[in-house]
């Protein structure tokens, strides 16, 4: 265990606070496994969002918010909550 001090003088468990901020920027795949063979750009579950004249992609199922950090590619190998969508248009949410 390393202790830290933080700018309030709190002693902070500097191992922990590592393990937490690793789990942040998880993604769908990382905890779910894959699922080969298969892309997000055919799951249903892909939404596309237009902003700006620009598009951008989200998964429904993973958190939701404006920045790029949810953003998802489409052309990433699905995870396993993949789910064949009925047909490839997709209409901006
Ligand atoms: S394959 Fe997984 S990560 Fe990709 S859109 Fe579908 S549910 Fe989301």
């Amino acid at each position: 265990m390393t202790d830290q001090i933080n700018i309030f003088g709190e002693t902070v468990d500097a191992e922990k606070r590592e393990k937490e901020a690793r789990k942040r920027y998880r993604t769908m795949q990382a905890t779910f496994g894959t699922k080969e063979g298969y892309r997000c750009k055919t799951c249903k579950h892909c939404e596309l969002h237009r902003y700006h004249g620009r598009n951008y992609y989200k998964c429904a199922l993973w958190h939701q918010s404006h920045s790029a950090a949810t953003d998802i590619r489409v052309n990433a190998t699905a995870c396993k909550k993949h789910e064949e969508a009925d047909n490839g248009d997709r209409e901006p949410n």
